[in-house]
């Protein structure tokens, strides 16, 4: 298939709508068994997990709450190894099990500092969710409990994830041709 442009790269298609899916169902499998009853509350990191947390949140048939955050840590194709500009908690999280949600962890660098500002809370517990996952890219600690598809550490668009704001609308993962 024709490689696609964006700005200006280009990028060929790498996992498919379906796959995806189907990525995201076993995800919710696994949460049905582990959080079902505890009104867990999802807070989706903005913007690339918009996506992933719509169609993991249909999929969910127990009752759980949804809210967002926001920082920014990407700048082009590189992380920046920074996170700045939160929108923050709109409410309290005290004694709720939370499931952040996000697109993809790379570096882990975002997570952490994430978790960092979340350990102020009173919460009770915490777990992690996150579509992708670079396994080569990651230098962290934390454990991540549900994980779609692991990947290499190719820079990757569609499905919520931009570069440079274009291409979140994008119903398959492109990666970058180099
Ligand atoms: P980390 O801090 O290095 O783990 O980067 C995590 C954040 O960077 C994610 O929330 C994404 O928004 C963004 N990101 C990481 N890898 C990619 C990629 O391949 N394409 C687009 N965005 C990415
Ligand atoms: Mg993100």
């Amino acid at each position: 298939m024709a490689p696609i442009k964006v700005l200006d790269k280009y990028f060929e298609k790498y996992i498919d709508h379906k796959e995806i899916d189907a990525a995201i169902e076993k995800i919710a499998v696994q949460m049905e068994q582990e959080l079902a009853g505890k009104n867990p509350l999802f807070l989706v990191i903005l913007n690339g997990a918009f996506m992933f947390a719509g169609d993991l949140f249909k999929k969910l048939n127990f009752p759980a709450e949804i809210s967002f955050i926001k920082f920014k840590s990407y700048s082009g194709t590189q992380s920046t190894g920074t996170v700045s500009q939160l929108i923050g908690l709109d409410q309290s999280i005290e004694g709720r099990t939370i499931v952040l949600v996000e697109d993809i962890v790379d570096t882990g660098i975002s997570m952490e500092h994430i978790l960092n500002y979340l350990e102020e809370q009173d919460f009770k517990e915490l777990k992690i969710a996150t579509l992708l996952f670079k396994p080569n890219a990651y230098k962290k600690e934390f454990n991540i409990d549900y994980i779609g598809i692991e990947i290499p550490n190719d820079f990757i668009i569609g499905y919520g994830l931009d570069y440079d704001g274009q291409a979140r609308n994008l119903k398959d993962i492109y990666k970058i041709v180099p």
